[in-house]
């Protein structure tokens, strides 16, 4: 008896997602945002949520949690994706599957990140005060949900190559780099912002130890100009400058 002809298998359904907000963030551009979030507790940000979803009843009660979980898009990564991709925790040359990574560089950019409820503005529409995230200033969101901890939190969970929080670098600021942040309203937040993004070395990951080069990393309204130096075999980032930038 002749073999039936296997029919293609059906193409997968796509779904059309909506957006239903914007971040406005202390990140302009992807580089030196950390690599997740809580790793730079003092970053800023707000969600503002988009007609039809600025009901405020769409957030009645989500004041009662402290931390939520954000979906959103890599919009600013490229849609080409490759099944193996190369984490910076693993210094940019070993190779893992893209969905053991998480990697901006995957199937639907789908991204999906732990941040902290700051507070919640009804006043116009709603928007969503944020800490601590790791998210691109524009980046689009698709959903928000509460955190839940005692289902959620798993201290105990393998966590493959990325097993713990990535190393921190002491951070210090000249003279002149410090005459400038005295200035500012914020000084504070803004130096806790700095030193939180620098500890954690936003150099590309095939460049560590100390090196001549003069970095530069947009923060707010600020570029940061800063470069890293050894100090007895360990690195240490100097900022050289802080550079406010045009409105
Ligand atoms: N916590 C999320 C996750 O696990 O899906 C993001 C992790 S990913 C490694 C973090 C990096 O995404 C940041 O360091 C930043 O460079 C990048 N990023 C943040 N927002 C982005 C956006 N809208 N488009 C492209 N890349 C973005």
């Amino acid at each position: 008896m002749s073999e039936l002809p296997s029919s293609p298998a059906p193409a997968a359904p796509a779904f059309t997602l909506d957006v239903i907000g914007h971040i406005e963030s202390d990140y302009p551009d992807k580089f030196g945002i950390p690599r997740q979030p809580g790793l730079a507790p003092a970053a800023r940000g707000r969600l503002r949520l988009d007609p039809p979803f600025d009901d405020p009843l769409t957030v009645r009660g989500l004041e009662a949690f402290s931390h939520l979980w954000l979906t959103f898009v890599f919009h600013e990564s490229p849609t080409r994706w490759t099944p193996l991709v190369r984490p910076p925790r693993l210094g940019g040359n070993a190779k893992v599957g893209v969905f053991a990574s998480r990697s901006t560089h995957r199937p639907n950019r789908l991204g999906l990140s732990l941040v902290e409820l700051a507070g919640i503005d009804t006043t116009r529409g709603v928007a969503l005060e944020l800490r601590g995230h790791d998210l691109l200033d524009g980046t689009p969101v698709l959903d928000i949900k509460p955190y839940l901890p005692w289902v959620e939190s798993r201290p105990d969970a393998l966590a493959g190559f990325a097993p713990d929080a990535p190393p921190h670098y002491r951070v210090v600021f000249t003279c002149e780099a410090e005459s400038r942040l005295a200035e500012r309203a914020d000084r504070l937040s803004l130096r806790a912002l700095i030193e939180q993004v620098l500890a954690q070395d936003p150099r590309p990951a095939y460049r560590r130890g100390a090196e001549a080069r003069v970095y530069g990393v947009r923060l707010r309204d600020v570029d940061v100009r800063f470069h890293v130096v050894d100090d007895a075999g360990t690195p240490v980032m100097e900022v050289l400058a802080i550079v406010a930038l045009d409105p």
